[in-house]
């Protein structure tokens, strides 16, 4: 059938014209010539601005600096005296600050505008205060992508004529202060920065409108394929308003904002943050505005405290004027700071959290390390920051969020779970240097079947600019996209901080109105919370059923360097977690046993106080080692006022617990008057311990309690033991069991260490032997050696971040010379040996005692190496290293709570990209019947190159900070036989001891009869070896005045081999338990615990575990004289507590 045409126009018979078709790219290049560059004069930038206006007539300057590197409070820096100052003035050094008074006279005809803004450029940091201390925005000074200089004077101000605001501006940039511009070289400390803007200026607002409309239009041409619809409208449209922009002409303005309705819709602006409103039901972008600030970085700790009130204050601004925009921000610490530092700034931040715009993430203190923190340090990374948020804010946070933390322990699921959350947001394995990461959205599941809903956002990054580009990323780059097909687009300026600049929130408008109307890009969405996106997946995915599942680790294929960059965090890291869990047991121990004249309290405050600082320092670039030297300044202070603060807690505690007794140093003088060495055993694991005693002055009268002396006779060595749940040891002689160590040497250069258990020969300056003297069985393959070896470290970019698989090409091996025989046994035999490398020394002692590792049968003994080091030089990397006549295609290695098994070959690309890993107290390659593993007391490197085990000792990058590892350093290691494969051994609690030495005591003459509180630990396990008492505290609840009435106890224990495990947890029978359940990390109540009387004379508490299950118990005591350690042990309140099904939240 015939269809009617209606020609009411007329098709011309004739052309002789050219017709339209362009060389499109060369249209399309052309878009770069309209705002700034080359003709910024005569294009779109020279109309940006109507007015400006500078000088004191208008903007007064007065200007106070502050002495030194000094940061005073605006109420402190008020009370000085400003001088005069102006534009183009100098600034400096680097890190100073400097307060300003700024007195802005506007011009009456400026009140037809609608808006006048200050633009203030100090050339770097800044933020604007009112005049009574309120800050409003932070100011981002130089022309960088993150320049934000323009402060918008309110209409009332602009109507009355005058306004007055307070500015400190701060001698660094956002990326600090680095040498020439290379973004991680150390920081330069002299650094000056000019004044180079203090202007009234009035914005031509349609002029702005317009080069946002322009951008995201070429943005759209850039993205999308050349052969869809809207690029070509798009590039048609750009050009168009190209071709009709009138250099000079303000009025033609507004009808180009006109053609650019073409692409994003008529009157698409009016509708304002409504846009998001119509279109497509569910969008597949969720945008969330985010400002990623690192605790310390490029730029000290105190830095980041300004950094904080400056992003936090500029996006509140925003809120104002962009309803849409959601600002979610984690880190309870940066809260805390701005708590302190900036109260008016924080009451406004509650009022945004209170109205749903400014929103709560991550639940943690800091952005943490994802791989070095204990498994007990992630608990109170939870702990410490949801008990925050919910204090301050009245609410917990539902997602956990580490965008940008160099790899997360598979431990993590668990504990995200048990700290009341179960989404995960993380990012920085999109930066893997071999594999790309195969999924976007699934199920990560960790080492005891925990699983949390996970979305590593296909955006590639946590600072997007919100560009077209980045919401097509959204779904271009997304991995699964046929399980789930959403993406979360995580905006703003950051890692300096910064957040959402206005330009991002206007073309995430612009980008929504085009894709109400095409179908070319995802549409994106806004005012929504990272909650509901996760909460939409949940349910889009029948609980995640339909979603890929990752077990295990989340590896970082890079920044593999982490481990081992600044040894000294890593220890002051280990140590402090060690302290602070002796501290809070012994404490915990002295309110128990206290006697009822007593006045100890529970020491919370300062508890709370140490631990705040370690979990500071844990923060994703201080604890890894990838920070300024200024950082490690000062993260090594916090260590040492924790040591301080713990030392001193732990003697209040044995004050109470064993008093009249003294410390006693090894490396210290012994009190006077001493008589009986005593040592406590914080670990629930019986040992035994050969101490190292000194014997000048009045360690004379110790004598008789050793049973040898050094071969320079200052020192003696004793043989400690404890056992079942006793906490106390005391001096013994040789018994049965021990096996008499000696040492053989030729004179010169052959040493044997040796017992009836292992024996270990150095040859030559190498081990050339080690050898299981019982089975007769030699551990290194013929002819080969292990020792000290040096590689070339010298990575592709990243130094103090990285290093790379082809430092794996340059080992040198180094020889231990001038080897001495310093202690002969029977208790200790020790070598002490000295390299000298370059211009560095590196002595160590080598040891093997006369007891074995552990208590359990068949344990071996163990060789000790104590290293001090004065290390000088760069970019060399120090190893130990042991090849074993053992086989293996994997290794384990310690994680938090349980282990991770890694691969010891490289079949496929992910195998060879773990070539560096991260363990905490032990590594281990063991095959069928017989192992070796090395324990570290403050090394998290280690590496299993086929048979080849190492740790990784120290390295020596230059940036960012220049000198890192410089200097003197004193760590340990041991190497350790077993038998039996590593799920056969006793490798985990031999490391568990090896990290937790005994506490050693003096009791002085003429302290009476000596009778310790407690010499029986009140908790104790039986039934399997695999379930470890980690944890035991008070409650945080508890009431721990004099008068207290809630007194708790909570234990933490967990299964350390992956499989299942039954103990019961026996509790002292002078301690009245009221009631017992289990909880949640929060210290939640999860499962109800019957008391069951028991027949039998314990007091016992049956638990059962599943592999790597953590489990926390709370016991609920009596209080008042029941309570009380006087009251005589009562048979009949003795009870079993039967765990219940627990009831999962
Ligand atoms: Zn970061």
């Amino acid at each position: 059938m015939a269809h009617a045409h209606n020609h009411t126009s007329q098709y011309p018979e004739l052309n002789y014209g050219t017709g339209a078709k362009w060389i499109k790219n060369l249209t399309q290049n052309r878009l770069s010539t309209f705002v700034g560059g080359h003709f910024q004069d005569v294009n779109l930038s020279s109309v940006l601005f109507t007015h400006r206006a500078d000088g004191p007539d208008f903007v007064d300057l007065q200007v106070w600096s502050a002495p030194g590197l000094t940061k005073p409070l605006f109420k402190e820096a008020m009370q000085q005296t400003f001088k005069p100052a102006k534009k183009g003035d100098s600034f400096g050094p680097s890190w100073t600050n400097h307060w300003w008074k700024v007195n802005i006279t506007i011009p009456t005809y400026w009140q037809q505008y609608e808006r006048v803004q200050l633009e203030f450029d100090p050339g770097c940091e800044a933020m604007i205060f009112t005049t009574d201390g309120l800050p409003l925005q932070g100011i981002t000074g130089g022309y960088g992508g993150d320049r934000r200089v323009e402060h918008i004077i309110p209409a009332e101000a602009v109507k009355r004529g005058t306004y007055q605001v307070v500015i400190e501006s701060s001698c660094n940039g956002m990326f600090g202060v680095p040498w020439n511009g290379d973004t991680i070289a150390p920081p330069d400390m002299n650094r000056y920065f000019e004044l180079a803007s203090a202007d009234l200026v009035v914005p031509n607002q349609d002029a702005w409108h317009l080069m946002w409309d322009f951008n995201a239009l070429r943005e759209i041409v850039d993205t999308l394929p050349g052969n869809t619809s809207l690029q070509n409208k798009a590039l048609t449209t750009a050009n168009a308003i190209m071709n009709a922009f009138k250099s000079g002409d303000q009025e033609n303005i507004k009808q180009m904002r006109g053609i650019a309705e073409e692409v994003f819709g008529k009157g698409w602006q009016d509708k304002g943050a409504d846009i998001y409103k119509e279109g497509p039901e569910k969008a597949q972008v969720v945008g969330m505005s985010y400002c990623h600030i690192d605790t310390a970085w490029l730029w000290p700790y105190h830095v980041t405290q300004q950094k904080t009130a400056r992003s936090w204050s500029t996006q509140i601004d925003l809120m104002e004027r962009y309803p849409e925009h959601r600002f979610a921000c984690s880190q309870a610490q940066q809260f805390k700071w701005l708590e302190q530092q900036y109260p008016p700034l924080f009451k406004r931040v509650q009022e945004k959290v209170a109205s749903g715009q400014f929103h709560l993430i991550g639940g943690s203190w800091v952005e943490n390390d994802g791989n070095m923190p204990s498994g007990e340090a992630l608990v109170r990374q939870f702990l410490y920051g949801q008990r925050y948020f919910e204090s301050r804010f009245g609410k917990r946070c539902e997602t956990a969020w580490l965008p940008d933390s160099f790899g997360l322990t598979a431990a993590y699921p668990q504990l995200i779970r048990d700290a009341g959350m179960k989404y995960f947001f993380t990012q920085k394995l999109s930066w893997n240097n071999r594999n790309v990461f195969p999924h976007s959205t699934f199920n990560w599941v960790g080492i005891d079947g925990s699983q949390v809903l996970c979305h590593m956002t296909p955006v590639d990054t946590y600072t997007a600019q919100a560009t077209v580009g980045e919401v097509n990323k959204g779904v271009t780059n997304h991995k699964n996209l046929e399980s789930n097909d959403t993406a979360l687009l995580v905006f703003g300026n950051g890692d300096g901080g910064g957040g959402a600049l206005p330009k991002m929130l206007e073309n995430l408008r612009r980008i929504r109105a085009v894709t109400n109307t095409h179908r070319e890009l995802p549409a994106v969405s806004m005012g929504s919370t990272v909650e509901q996106f996760f909460d939409d997946i949940e349910k889009d995915s029948k609980e995640g059923k339909t979603l890929p599942v990752w077990r295990g680790e989340l590896y970082l294929e890079f920044h593999r360097g982490t481990y081992t960059s600044h040894g000294s965090i890593k220890k002051g890291n280990r140590k402090c977690e060690i302290l602070l869990r002796d501290v809070e047991r012994i404490s915990t121990l002295a309110t128990l046993f206290k006697p009822e004249s007593s006045s100890y309290a529970y020491p919370k405050a300062t508890i709370d106080n140490s631990w705040e600082k370690v979990l500071l320092n844990q923060f994703h670039d201080v604890l890894p080692g990838s920070a300024i030297g200024m950082v490690y300044e000062d993260a090594e202070k916090l260590y040492s006022e924790v040591r301080k603060d713990c030392h001193t807690l732990l003697e209040e505690a044995f004050g109470v617990l064993l008093s009249g007794s003294l410390p006693m140093l090894t490396d210290g003088p012994i009190p006077s008057q001493s008589t009986n060495i005593l040592a406590v055993n914080t670990t629930s694991f019986p040992r035994q311990d050969i101490i190292k005693v000194p014997v000048s002055g009045s360690g004379q009268n110790l004598l008789s309690q050793l049973v040898h002396k050094s071969v320079d006779g200052k020192y003696g060595y004793a043989l400690m033991q404890t056992q079942g749940d006793e906490m106390i040891a005391q001096p013994m002689g040789m018994f049965a069991h021990c096996m008499p160590v000696s040492v053989y040497t030729n004179g010169s250069d052959h040493f044997v260490l040796r017992n009836a258990s292992v024996q270990l020969t150095i040859s030559k300056g190498r081990i050339s032997s080690l050898y299981d003297v019982k089975l007769g069985r030699e551990l290194l393959p013929k002819g080969s050696t292990g020792g000290l070896v040096i590689f070339e470290d010298r990575p592709n970019y990243w130094d103090a971040w990285d290093v790379e698989i082809h430092h794996l090409e340059t080992a040198t091996p180094l020889e231990f010379s001038g080897v001495r025989v310093i202690a002969e046994g029977p208790l200790r035999a020790s070598v002490q040996t000295q390299v000298k490398y370059g211009k560095s020394t590196i002595d160590v002692t080598i040891s093997l005692d006369a007891i074995t590792a552990t208590l359990k049968d068949n344990s071996r003994s163990l060789f000790t190496f104590d290293a001090q080091v004065d290390w000088h030089e760069r970019h060399k990397f120090l190893k130990f290293e042991l090849p074993l006549d053992i086989n293996n295609t994997v290794a384990t290695y310690e994680s938090q709570f349980g282990f991770v098994q890694r691969p010891t070959h490289k079949n496929t690309s992910l195998d060879a990209a773990k070539f560096e890993v991260c363990g905490h107290k032990y590594a281990d390659l063991s095959e069928y019947g017989y192992g070796v593993a090395f324990l570290s007391e403050s090394k998290y490197g280690f590496a299993c190159e086929g048979n080849v085990l190492r740790i990784s000792l120290l390295r020596a990058a230059t940036a960012p900070d220049a000198e890192q590892d410089q200097g003197k350093h004193e760590f340990s290691w041991a190497v350790m036989p077993h038998v039996g494969s590593f799920l056969e051994s006793d490798v985990p609690m031999a490391a568990y001891i090896f990290n937790s030495p005994l506490h050693l005591r003096i009791v002085p003459k003429g302290a009476g009869v000596y009778q310790p509180l407690a010499s029986r630990a009140p908790f104790w396990l039986d039934g399997s070896s695999n379930v470890f008492l980690e944890t035991i505290k008070r409650g945080e609840d508890d009431d721990f005045g004099p008068n207290g009435t809630t007194k708790t106890v909570v234990l933490r224990l967990y299964e350390a081999f992956g499989g299942h495990g039954r103990v019961e947890l026996r509790i002292a029978p002078h301690l009245h338990v009221i009631n017992a359940y289990t909880t949640n990390l929060l210290e939640d109540r999860k499962s109800e615990l019957a008391l069951v009387p028991d027949a039998q004379s314990h007091t016992a508490l049956k638990l059962d575990f599943r592999g790597f299950e953590v489990k926390t118990v709370k016991l609920v005591l009596a209080t008042g004289r029941s309570a009380d350690s006087t009251r005589p042990a009562k048979r009949d309140s003795w009870v079993t507590i039967d765990e219940e099904r627990e009831t999962h939240m």
